[in-house]
């Protein structure tokens, strides 16, 4: 595991002030990475790193590197994973490993601190994060949502199964099911509501139209870097260093779709129409500081040996808060704040990130650079930390009301859901992962 080191400080500064400014989701002890080019330009997407309220145009800095303005600030490795990161897709970046992505990240942060030789060559690569479109950071070969959150499965499945909420094997098992990647898209892609068929538990037989209940799920979203080859599988111990970074997920989902079709092989139409991603992936390393131990109640079943490491005991968490909003079309048109739904914490995940990379690889599944993990519905335990709105309004049954009077049971056409997630922690510079949005629109006509 990368430990701890002169790019974490939590007072290093750097010579642009929108990195230094209190609160900054991309302060230079951060440097996530996306898919960027300039807005309403036809130019191609290459990688760029967030640094205050900028983009580093990685393509302009590689360049820069190979007319030699770097001077020595890259070593073979950063130089590679920055020809790497400098392409349309981040898969090659991620495919490389941490030994080249932590080379790149101290080439960068020491080319931003206040007093850097190469101020002026790096500066002269800066586009404003205001200037920016994103596209999705990888090409995902694969996408697997996992089910992490104990109290998100129990919630969900006193509605669906009231004298049996939890399955006998979610205690042994980090429960997935395979999803589809080519419906998943970076913020501010919009989607149309889903029609599907649904069937009310007293009706005679299904109906066909736009679902009603339409649902959004608060995930963390996690990047596969190097992958494992076709019957091999990956150890605990191993298996962070298979991860390139964590994004949010926000994996929209329609509940009355998914009651009539989800057994016996889960769910199907109500998950694929669309999922939407973060632009930026922050690094596992940029989350070093904010790991924390993980623990299983003693009364508990323990994991079984393969999913046990001491590592994973020690520091196998995040301490990473979730936050959901909603913006309807009535706060957007009167100009007022959206309203919170939920704040929620990683650290609530009855399984860790490395448990899932070694459960999916132990029968010998090949994972690729750039497949996504969704970690499952993010819930915490109390009133208020709910990730999705089938647990806040117990199934529908109670209405929530906004901060400007409407009511919701589930989403409505024109709901644009916001999801934020950061990390802070006294002794660290605080990190978010900046702040991602998509909008509901209406179904369209069939
Ligand atoms: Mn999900």
């Amino acid at each position: 595991m990368t430990q701890l080191n002169e790019t974490h400080g939590p007072s290093l500064q750097s010579w642009l002030n929108s990195a230094n400014v209190e609160g900054t989701d991309f302060p230079i002890q951060n440097l996530p990475f996306a898919e960027f080019r300039r807005a309403g330009s036809d130019e191609a997407f290459r990688g760029g790193v967030a640094i205050g309220d900028q983009v580093i145009d990685l393509a302009a800095l590689n360049n820069a590197y190979l007319q030699g303005s770097l001077g020595d600030l890259l070593t073979a490795e950063a130089a590679i994973a920055l020809a790497a990161a400098a392409q349309s897709s981040l898969n090659e970046l991620m495919s490389l490993g941490p030994v080249h992505w932590s080379a790149l990240r101290l080439g960068l942060s020491r080319g931003l601190r206040a007093g850097a030789a190469h101020e002026s060559v790096i500066a002269a690569c800066l586009v404003a994060q205001s200037d920016a479109a994103y596209a999705l950071p990888a090409r995902i070969g694969d996408y697997t949502d996992f089910y992490a959150s104990i109290h998100h499965a129990t919630n969900i499945g006193r509605l669906f199964r009231p004298d049996n909420p939890l399955l006998p094997n979610y205690q042994w098992i980090p429960i997935g099911y395979h999803g589809r990647s080519s419906s998943i898209n970076v913020s501010g892609a919009d989607f149309p509501r889903p029609h599907s068929q649904m069937k009310a538990p007293d009706a005679e037989k299904p109906v066909y139209g736009p679902c009603k209940r339409l649902d959004y799920e608060l995930e963390v979203g996690i990047f596969i870097g190097q992958g494992n080859a076709q019957g091999q599988t990956v150890t605990m111990d191993d298996a962070e260093a298979h991860v390139f970074g964590l994004c949010l997920l926000n994996d929209w989902s329609a509940r009355d779709i998914q009651a009539w079709e989800y057994q016996p092989l889960g769910p199907f139409l109500s998950k694929n129409f669309a999922s939407t991603l973060s632009p930026w992936v922050v690094t596992m390393e940029a989350l070093l500081p904010y790991r924390s131990a993980w623990t299983r109640p003693e009364t508990d079943p323990q994991p079984l040996d393969y999913l046990e490491s001491a590592q994973n005991r020690a520091a196998g968490g995040f301490d990473m808060q979730l936050e959901v909003l909603v913006e309807t079309a009535q706060m957007r048109e009167q100009g007022l704040a959206p309203h919170r739904l939920g704040l929620s914490n990683f650290d609530y995940s009855y399984w860790t990130v490395a448990q899932m990379v070694t459960h999916h690889t132990v029968n010998g599944c090949n994972l690729q650079a750039g497949d996504l993990f969704g970690s499952g519905t993010m819930s915490g335990p109390h009133a208020g930390s709910e990730g999705a709105m089938i647990e806040l309004t117990k199934g529908g049954k109670e209405p929530v009301t906004l901060s400007n009077g409407e009511v919701r049971t589930f989403l409505e056409d024109g709901d644009r859901v916001i999801m934020r997630g950061w990390c802070d922690r006294a002794g660290a510079k605080r990190i978010g992962f900046g702040e991602m949005s998509s909008t509901i629109l209406p179904a369209i006509k069939a």
